[in-house]
């Protein structure tokens, strides 16, 4: 009877236990006619944005008309704060097109307070950075002073390239002082306590930072796209389309330079089509930004490892995944890292020793309990989160591609190259692939091979660098 009774047991819950699996495979699988709904979706929302009306994507113009050509020269400074460290950068631009010199960079973690702290205080510890850096390494300037691009990681809307108005905080961003704020001036206002001779010459986002390192690069990018704690997209529209500017004065620009940058802001992005499940809305109620960057929340690092997490709970909860106990380490919010979950679906190993020394080590859980069975779960569930951040932000790319090139001129497409930059791309190789297989899908073969996604290394802050160049070479 014991023997009978421990696989009747053993066979329930086995059963149980496929019928959870089967289920996230159907919520997190996306099939090609649900992308496409998505896809339109967003061309729908976006050119909402553009019109004025309300959206769920922002779309604001960057004031951004120039992109930086590779014969920008001189030495520059950027600032770049992102979701989890911020950078100082200096570089030396040559006549030679798109040759950098010299480039000096240093990466700081930001420390845990600066999170909540008061945004005078964040600007603060950016600026003091500036300035010792810049001493460290005999730079500085008596006289005129020093041009700086500001890579700002969040949304803003711009009256100038230098004049912006923040409007929300994201990622693990709680600061006082900041919504409705122009972070151009509060970084100035700090640099001049610290008696730096430097002056915000541009404010730009991530994505358009990414642009502009593409395009230093590469004439053909069109998209600047961020993959890293926090997800965006920016491209060049044309000016006529976006209704913002027709509001505004003239000023004579507008026949030299007819394409301006927006920022799509699509980490925001909703629609009826977008695949929320539950999970994703007990996650986003953890957040401190809940109800908002819905899409950002299925797609970029600082939440896959927690969606996963969240998912393995569940398994765990109520299919006894670990057995009749659920490990209290699994309940620990966070505790699953992005990193952990690319390590887990990247497991090729025959017994999948990665997958179980990645939930020891960064989960906690004992050894004893990281069975083969188990951990095949595990890695299926990484698997199917990594691969449905990869299909929706596949979708919205074809959707960019399509807005891009909206009037058919080039049939089938003028090769396309979109410059990505961020950790989870970067680091995070079989994501790279699941991106390029969904874009296939969705293009065709023939068109997506005009595309091209490359990573383009410290994009957004080089980039911060070149567009400090291009406006101040414009200004002088
Ligand atoms: C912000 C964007 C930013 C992106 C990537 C998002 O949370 O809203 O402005 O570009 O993160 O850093
Ligand atoms: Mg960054």
């Amino acid at each position: 009877a014991g023997v009978g009774y421990l696989i009747q047991r053993e066979y329930r819950r086995w059963r149980v236990l496929s019928a959870h699996m089967a289920q996230y495979y159907a919520d997190f699988s996306l099939s090609p006619s649900q992308l496409m709904d998505l896809r339109n979706d967003f061309i729908e929302e976006a050119r909402k944005g553009l019109r004025g009306e309300k959206s769920t994507c922002l779309m604001a113009p960057t004031m951004v008309d120039i992109l930086p050509d590779g014969d920008e020269v001189g030495e520059y400074f950027a600032l770049d704060i992102g979701g989890t460290n911020f950078r100082v950068i200096h570089v030396t631009l040559s006549m030679d097109k798109g040759e950098v010199v010299h480039v000096e960079m240093e990466d700081n973690a930001i420390p845990e307070e600066y999170f909540t702290c008061h945004g005078d205080m964040l600007f603060d510890l950016l600026a003091s950075a500036l300035v010792d850096f810049a001493k460290r390494h005999g730079r500085h300037s008596d006289d005129r002073p020093l041009p700086i691009g500001f890579c700002f990681s969040f949304p803003c809307t711009h009256t100038a390239i230098g004049e912006a108005v923040m409007v929300k905080l994201t990622k693990k961003f709680e600061n006082e002082g900041m919504v409705g704020q122009d972070p151009a001036k509060g970084l100035q206002r700090a640099l001049d306590r610290q008696k730096g001779n430097f002056k915000v010459a541009a404010l730009i986002n991530d994505s358009v930072g990414t642009l502009a390192g593409g395009c230093y690069v590469d004439a053909d990018t069109k998209i600047g796209v961020i993959l890293g704690t926090g997800t965006n997209a920016c491209y060049a529209e044309q000016r006529s389309n976006i209704a913002a500017l027709a509001k505004g004065r003239k000023n004579g620009r507008e026949q030299q330079h007819p394409l301006m940058a927006i920022n799509t802001e699509w980490g925001n992005f909703a629609a009826p089509s977008s695949p929320f499940t539950d999970i994703d809305r007990e996650l986003d109620e953890e957040t401190p930004n809940a109800g908002s960057h819905r899409f950002e929340k299925m797609v970029s690092g600082m939440y896959l490892g927690e969606l996963a997490r969240r998912a393995i709970l569940r398994l765990a909860e109520q299919a006894q995944l670990f057995g009749p106990e659920v490990p209290p380490q699994l309940r620990e919010p966070w505790a699953l890292t992005s990193a952990a979950l690319s390590k887990i679906d990247e497991d090729g190993s025959w017994l999948l020793s990665t997958t179980a020394r990645e939930l020891s080590e960064t989960l906690g859980l004992p050894a004893a309990l990281c069975t083969h069975t188990t951990c095949l779960r595990v890695k299926q569930v990484c698997h199917l989160v990594a691969r449905r951040s990869a299909a929706v932000v596949a979708a919205c790319l074809a959707g960019l591609l399509q807005q891009i090139d909206r009037d058919g001129a080039h049939t089938p497409m003028a090769p396309t190259t979109i410059a990505v930059d961020g950790g989870l791309f970067e680091h995070y190789q079989a994501y790279r692939a699941y991106l390029r297989e969904y874009l296939d899908q969705m293009l065709g073969k023939q068109v997506s091979s005009l595309v091209k996604i490359v990573q383009i290394r410290d994009a957004s802050s080089m980039g911060a660098a070149y567009l400090a160049a291009a406006i101040d070479e414009e200004t002088q």
